[in-house]
């Protein structure tokens, strides 16, 4: 068997068209541009590439974006400061604080600091316990785009096996939390299961989110199974330079799985769509107009 290959570029400009569709939409019916500001601490490389994109992807759809630029000695009273000036701002509907902050910035103070109709990033607890419960949340934007993509893949997810290998606030819990509202029959695993293999062998939807290079293997993987692999780990190669792969050992899985998702070019590009999806919906909600659908 070879496996199909789930190209996130196809499934990710298809969200961020419908995003530029729906802002034209809104600021023709409704006289609302909505706005996304993206607050980033210090001078990470990384953080700033992520920055870069979610504001020329924002830019792109026709919304307002705004960055704000804090030195990485910055208090937690300044970037407080930033969070309270933009939850009082109109234009402004969604606020991400790019992670992670400098050690003497308290993350999860300043996550609970913004106004949890605009936490398009879905981490502030509100967002985190409505949507344990299935009621209207801003839902985290990577494992929406895992969700949109597996929904487009396989249709109706209804009582399929799916196991989510990582257990953290950003990936693991809220994609296990999703899947089982699609009515999946969800086991998350993590560093203390026993037998993660077996455990991954069961799963028509493995959901990897480790961050652990190539960690599951060809034969952990069930014949036909849908594999989704939110791993971005960069590794070593032999001319010296580095090189992107997934939590999944992509070539052994494409013998057996039935669709993957590569790394680079799958999911990790759905953030940043979701991301636009996400201000939308916060716009909408905060305008009292009916959100469209992702
Ligand atoms: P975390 O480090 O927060 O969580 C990793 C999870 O994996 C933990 O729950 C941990 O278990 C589990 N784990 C670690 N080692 C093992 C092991 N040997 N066996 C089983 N489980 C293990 O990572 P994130 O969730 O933030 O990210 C996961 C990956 O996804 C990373 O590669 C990251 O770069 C990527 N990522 C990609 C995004 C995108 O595509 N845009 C966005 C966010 C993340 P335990 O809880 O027991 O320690």
């Amino acid at each position: 068997m070879t496996a199909d290959i789930i190209d996130g570029k196809i499934f990710s400009a298809r969200v961020r068209e419908k995003a530029g569709k729906q802002v034209a939409m809104l600021q023709a019916d409704h006289g609302l541009t909505p706005g996304l500001a993206v607050v980033l601490v210090g001078d990470d490389p990384t953080s700033r590439v992520y920055v870069r994109n979610k504001g020329i992807a924002t830019t792109e759809a026709g919304m307002k974006s705004e960055e704000i630029r804090l030195e990485t000695t910055a208090t937690e009273a300044e970037v407080m400061e930033v969070v309270h000036r933009l939850n009082a701002d109109p234009t402004i509907h969604g606020i991400l604080v790019q992670l992670p902050l400098p050690e003497q910035v308290d993350e999860m103070a300043v996550l609970d600091a913004i106004d949890p109709l605009k936490d398009v990033d879905g981490f502030h607890v509100i967002n985190t316990g409505r949507q344990a419960v299935g009621l209207p949340a801003m839902v985290p934007c990577t494992p929406l785009g895992c969700l949109i993509v597996l929904k487009e893949t396989l249709g109706d997810l209804s009582g399929l096996e799916a196991v989510v290998v990582g257990r953290s606030n950003i990936v693991g819990k809220p994609m296990a939390s999703l899947l089982l509202a699609q009515n999946c029959t969800v086991t998350i695993a993590h560093s203390r299961t026993r037998d993660l293999a077996g455990v991954c062998r069961r799963a028509d939807i493995l959901v990897a989110a480790v961050g652990r290079p190539e960690m599951i293997r060809g034969d952990w993987i069930k014949p036909g199974a849908t594999v989704i692999d939110v791993g971005i780990n960069r590794i070593p190669k032999e001319d010296g330079k580095t090189r992107l792969v997934g939590d999944v050992c992509f070539p052994e899985a494409m013998d057996v799985a039935g669709a993957i998702t590569p790394v680079p070019g799958g999911v990790g590009l759905m953030t940043v769509a979701c991301l636009l999806a996400n201000t939308i919906t916060a716009a909408c909600r905060q305008a009292g107009i009916a959100e469209p659908e992702v």
